[in-house]
């Protein structure tokens, strides 16, 4: 099951109390073709949920579709969320990425473009997308550099610009440090909610960087060795 962007609704349809979207434009979690799906919601809408089935015009896929709308005041389909199961699995952008100031606002749309390229199932223009990506993150962190330096010269030279430890060992130390907040009996500084959601994030990306970031890197680097090998290249 996977929450659909209010953005994907087309049109809406309603009774005199609730209102419902009429339709959406999704990602077919079959085909992964971006299609529409219209909606024929059962008569007599409910308060609590409504469902429905909708077929994929590419492939005849079946999705079923659940609306929670709001409880109190039906017909705002802005209060309301909208789910669909199998999910589209379609790639989202990182979390926070739209709220980071570090992050370039050019740098924010190629990487947003690629995911949405990637999200319509064009591979060549998604792999295309992800190269442009990493010429601008080499930019971002060596603004310096000459234009018409190559990329992988780029991207030699970032060890020497970018200090790489840094993250990772600021991340460990600050797990530490939250840590002994709640070993020690501080009446004073008490770790809440938000610094353990803060300690748990960080764990995550720590465990991901040191563990399972290598061998999913390893497995890029073999897929592309076999493509490669295969005469796919
Ligand atoms: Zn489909």
């Amino acid at each position: 099951m996977e929450p659909i962007e209010r953005t994907n609704y087309v049109g809406t349809t309603q009774d005199s109390l609730h209102m419902l979207p009429a339709a959406v434009n999704i990602v077919c979690p079959f085909c992964k073709r971006n299609v529409h799906f219209p909606f024929t919601w059962k008569v007599n809408f409910n308060t609590v949920s409504n469902y429905t089935v909708s077929s994929c015009p590419g492939c005849k896929g079946k999705v079923r579709f659940v609306y929670f709308g709001d409880m109190d005041e039906p017909k705002k389909l802005e209060n309301g969320q909208l789910f669909s199961i199998p999910g589209a699995t379609a790639r989202i952008p990182i979390k926070g990425m739209n709220q980071n100031d570090s992050l370039p606002e050019s740098l924010k749309r190629a990487y947003t473009s690629a995911i949405n390229v990637y999200n319509t199932g064009e591979w060549s223009a998604t792999a295309t997308l992800c190269r442009k990506v990493l010429e601008g993150i080499a930019h971002t962190l060596v603004p310096d550099s000459k234009p018409n330096e190559n990329l992988a010269n780029r991207l030699r030279a970032l060890p020497d610009k970018v200090d790489f430890n840094k993250p990772i060992m600021t991340i460990a130390d600050a797990i530490r440090k939250g840590g002994n907040l709640g070993a020690h009996f501080d009446l004073e500084r008490e770790p809440d909610q938000e610094v353990t959601t803060l300690m748990i994030d960080l764990l995550d990306y720590l465990i991901e960087y040191l563990f399972v970031l290598p061998s999913r890197i390893e497995l890029l680097h073999d897929k592309i060795e076999h493509l490669k090998n295969s005469g796919k290249e």
